[in-house]
């Protein structure tokens, strides 16, 4: 799963974090701000919650195409 993360659109509201069923997330903060970064990638199901609950769409989630060689032979 690709986690795309638009950090100058996060406003660190941590409501992905929240939402996010397997603690991929977490908030970070580097003394001015708060902001999402992605603490266990390889546990993303890419359900998408985060990204629904992302008020600001800083957030995305790209699932691999699997059936895009398979595509290519035919
Ligand atoms: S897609 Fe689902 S599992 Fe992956 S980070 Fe978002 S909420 Fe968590
Ligand atoms: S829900 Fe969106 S704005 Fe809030 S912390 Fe997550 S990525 Fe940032």
């Amino acid at each position: 799963m690709e986690i795309e993360l638009f950090t100058y659109d996060c406003i660190g509201c941590g409501r992905c974090v929240e939402y996010c069923p397997r603690g991929v997330l977490r908030i970070v903060e580097n003394g001015m701000c708060c902001f999402v970064n992605v603490a266990n990638a390889d546990l993303c199901t890419g359900c998408r919650r985060c990204e629904k609950a992302c008020p600001t769409k800083a957030i995305h989630v790209n699932k691999p195409d699997y059936n895009f060689f398979r595509r290519k032979r035919i």
